[in-house]
């Protein structure tokens, strides 16, 4: 039977929220019958650091790796646009990376493959104001890994997938989305789209929009924090998601200058 026929028919998320401490029964590897099954027909997005470290993998620029292995996705939830992976145009769909022996891309896979078979979510505690993750399991009817192996806690899963230190640099990131998800299906600027989008899927460009355009004629970023966004990636990451959440949200996180006229201010969602 083709992969796409087997994918999809009966992919059930349990409605159990799993604790990192929660066990589970799973094992993977070129063992099981299943192998590679869940590496076709996937709607596979790319979180911003996905795509750097996928990037210089292979040593491309970002724009010629967005042109070869992804196409433009609207996240279903939040509405925001960002990059996910282009399957190949064969019968199966398969992702760009599998090869005969499995990924190709292994020390480098997304997080979402990362994850599988569990998912990600993060709800807003409005009693004590801050995020919580929590967890749960998609089980889907191809996948002979599930209640078949040793048990395993939901962090000894993250830890055993280099999870922790492949979700940090994108916290931020992270929250930008859940927030426009909380705010439900508001209309958003065209331009505010864009901006996301830039920040979160091309570092490139948005270096040179941030050096060669007018940006720090209307904000105001110190010296230091220049010197480490002109040279390193992640820190440049991590000053857009900061910058995201002042024009898209309000926040006050990147100051603008004082004097800087009203036409020249990006508008809030
Ligand atoms: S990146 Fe690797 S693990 Fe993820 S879908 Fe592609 S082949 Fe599978
Ligand atoms: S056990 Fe599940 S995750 Fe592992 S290869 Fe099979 S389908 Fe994929």
């Amino acid at each position: 039977m083709a992969i796409t026929e087997l994918r999809g028919l009966d992919r059930i998320i349990v409605p159990i929220k799993l604790e990192p401490g929660t066990k589970f029964v799973f094992q993977c590897g070129p063992g099981v019958p299943c192998f590679k099954l869940c590496c076709s027909a996937l709607y596979l997005p790319l979180t911003p650091y996905d795509i750097l470290r996928l990037r210089d993998h292979f040593g491309l620029t970002t724009d010629e790796f967005l042109i070869l292995y992804t196409e433009p996705f609207i996240l279903p939830r939040s509405g925001l646009p960002v990059a996910r992976l282009k399957m190949r145009d064969d019968a199966e769909k398969t992702c760009p990376f599998l090869g005969e022996e499995g990924c190709t891309v292994y020390p480098v896979r997304p997080l979402a493959c990362r994850y599988y078979p569990l998912g990600l979510g993060i709800f807003r505690n409005r009693d004590e104001g801050r995020n919580e993750d929590f967890y749960y399991l998609v089980k889907e009817g191809f996948c002979q890994g599930l209640d078949s192996g040793p048990e395993i806690t939901v962090e000894e899963y993250r830890q055993s997938q280099g999870i922790p230190e492949t979700e940090e640099p994108i916290k931020e990131w992270a929250e930008i989305v859940m927030k426009k998800e909380s705010l439900g299906p508001i209309e958003v600027p065209q331009k505010s789209l864009e901006l996301f989008f830039l920040v979160s899927t091309n570092p490139e460009r948005f270096r040179r929009f941030v050096f060669e355009s007018k940006f720090l004629e209307i904000f105001e970023v110190d010296e230091e924090t220049l010197s480490r966004i002109r040279e390193d990636d992640l820190a440049l990451l991590q000053f857009g998601f900061r910058w995201l959440k002042t024009v898209l949200f309000g926040e006050d996180l990147v100051k603008r200058r004082r004097e800087v006229p009203r036409e020249k201010k990006i508008k809030p969602f």
